[in-house]
């Protein structure tokens, strides 16, 4: 029998075919008494050899596909399976108690996920999650359950989970991965984020998809337009679907064509730069290179993310130099990590915070840890003397947070400059406004940095009290609410009096509803996943400058988000409507 979900598009497509229910949580596992704790022990043994084989596989995998570093967690994991502490435990338990091996193990598993909540130290917490993974390893084995394993997919196939961490999901494989689905998320998770850059079609926040399905998974069909999933699609489904697909690969010729033909600028002539934000170097391809205007913003935190230690000077430049090789003479703008909140490494040994996304984030972290900030500092200012590269700083609140970073910058140059290593001694210097507070004094930051990228997935979060990964309060976090476009006006206004660039590289810049108004309101810039770059640059070359001033002012006057989405959907239906559809 067919059945529909609902949950949030966040990375367009449709696509349907195999379904991978990927560690959807609890197996089942039996409990029982044993007659022979020898023989059990045997078993046991066997499971953690086979355990240890598909680990050292997988170590070998990673290796060659992502690295060092990366495969750096199944040594850990293989290190975990000799854990002494577990194995005497377990042997003790089955011979005392005369239980089966599967109970005892998740007994420990159990104790060791009730102290993860007690300890409070993130590292510790890692750890302990590293444990209970190795244990669900074993405890599959036992059963024969095999985990799916996300390197080691054979077919192409949807992917259906409850969520995944930026980690995981930065061990995608496009080829393999054809859609993602998942019960958590939101449109501005990293996930989401990081899907768009790979391209993966994605559907987020599908409530309760893995509580009431109770039918065989045979196959599905995602719709990531209209955000709808479908678990054993019928053949008319897949008819629809099909036709949808056509009229939609139709429509991206089309901005093809367009963007081709016009230069990115409005019918009047204005010139609106449509750059990318990527996370990985290898997010540089054809697409980037030819469609956009370079980077706007590159996250490095994801090559800090999934590894037992952080990036060297050496390996982060290395990586600069290429993606701003590859697109020289256009910029980059490289974003120093924004570590913290969500996005977590085990090697910086975290303290737990209570409201983690207020807490010790982005340039907070890095100007506690400074060792590990001026390695990055280095690493950048050396690259930026190779290609156009300009350096941003995000999580900026007030002005000292500002001074501060610059003079950790300026002892970075004096350092290089004592070690005669040739870096640019004035790259460009930028902050994201994204904090409320630093919309406020923008004209006072403004004084002092090269240019302003405004962050509308905090700004949002920030000034509206909504976190950007909850999907239970997904309603209320909202782009087109009238505070959060008065403060994107206040800040491309503090920018223009003080006659400094300003760009804006939150998800809003790839909304099509919103691109008159953000073009009207002056910004003359946007940056976003390069799969929305098409449409955008579409659109614009049908927007004219002098009437989008006029349409944003109108916008600005509204004084609920209702009345404001009313008015941007009745416009794009009538003026934009062969390029933007809005369902
Ligand atoms: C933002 O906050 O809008 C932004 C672009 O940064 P990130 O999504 O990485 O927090
Ligand atoms: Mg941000």
């Amino acid at each position: 029998m067919e059945k529909i979900y609902h949950g949030i598009p966040v990375s367009p497509g449709i696509v349907w075919g195999e379904a991978l229910v990927y560690d959807p949580g609890v197996i089942n596992i039996p409990r029982f008494k044993i007659k022979n704790p020898k023989e059990e022990y045997k078993r046991v043994q066997s499971a953690i050899d086979i355990t240890k084989e598909e680990l050292t596989l997988l170590y070998k995998k990673t290796l060659e596909n992502f690295g060092k570093k990366q495969a750096g967690i199944f040594d850990v994991h293989l290190m975990l399976l000799e854990d002494e502490t577990i194995l005497i435990e377990l042997k003790r338990r089955i011979h005392e108690e005369l239980l089966n091996a599967e109970s005892v193990l998740y007994d420990i598993a159990q104790k060791y996920s009730k102290d993860i909540k007690s300890t409070g130290n993130s590292f510790i917490e890692e750890r302990t999650a590293d444990v209970i993974d190795v244990i669900d390893r074993i405890i599959r084995n036992l059963l024969e359950q095999k985990r799916p394993d996300l390197d080691n997919i054979k077919k192409p196939c949807i992917l259906l989970s409850v969520d995944l961490p930026p980690s995981e999901t930065a061990r995608l494989h496009p080829e393999k991965i054809r859609a993602i689905v998942l019960e958590r998320g939101s449109t501005t998770s990293h996930v989401a984020i990081l899907a768009r850059s790979l391209r993966i079609p994605t559907i987020v926040g599908v409530s309760n998809l893995f509580n009431t399905y109770t039918a065989v998974i045979k196959g599905a069909a995602v719709d990531a337009i209209s955000g709808l999933l479908y678990i054993n699609p019928t053949s008319d489904t897949i008819l629809k679907l099909r036709q949808k697909k056509i009229q939609l690969s139709r429509r991206f010729l089309q901005y093809e064509k367009r963007i081709i033909s016009h230069p990115s600028q409005t019918e009047d002539g204005r010139r609106i730069s449509v750059l990318a934000n990527i996370e990985l170097p290898n997010e540089v391809d054809d697409n980037v290179k030819h469609l956009s205007a370079g980077i706007g913003l590159y996250r490095t935190e994801y090559l800090f993310l999934n590894k037992t230690e952080p990036p060297t000077e050496e390996e982060q430049y290395k990586e600069y130099v290429y993606v701003a090789k590859t697109l020289n003479p256009l910029p980059v703008i490289l974003r120093t990590i924004d570590i913290g909140g969500d996005k977590l490494a085990s090697y910086t040994n975290f303290i737990k915070e209570q409201n983690p996304q207020l807490g010790c984030r982005a340039v907070r972290f890095c100007l506690a840890h400074k060792d590990f900030f001026k390695t990055q500092l280095r690493a950048m200012l050396r690259a930026a003397s190779i290609g156009n590269i300009k350096i941003m700083f995000p999580m900026i609140s007030s002005i000292e947070e500002l001074r501060d970073v610059k003079k950790i910058l300026q002892e970075v140059k004096n350092e290089l400059t004592l070690e005669g290593i040739p870096f640019n001694k004035e790259p460009e210097i930028g902050i994201m406004i994204e904090i409320p507070s630093a919309v406020l004094i923008a004209d006072e930051l403004a004084k002092e940095c090269n240019f302003f990228s405004i962050g509308t997935n905090d700004l949002i979060q920030y000034s509206l009290a909504v976190d950007r990964n909850n999907e239970n309060i997904a309603h209320l976090y909202d782009p087109a609410h009238p505070a959060i476009l008065r403060m994107l006006k206040m800040t491309v206004s503090s920018a223009i009096n003080a006659n400094i660039a300003c760009s804006i590289c939150g998800e809003m810049a790839s909304d099509p509803l919103f691109t008159e108004f953000l073009v009207g309101l002056g910004l003359n810039s946007l940056s976003m996943s390069s799969v929305s770059i098409p449409q955008i640059r579409a659109l614009i070359t049908k927007i004219t400058y002098t009437e989008a001033v006029e349409f944003s002012e109108k916008i600005l006057q509204c004084a609920s988000s209702k009345e404001v989405r009313s008015i941007l959907k009745e416009r794009i239906n009538t003026k934009f409507k062969n390029i933007v559809s809005i369902v």
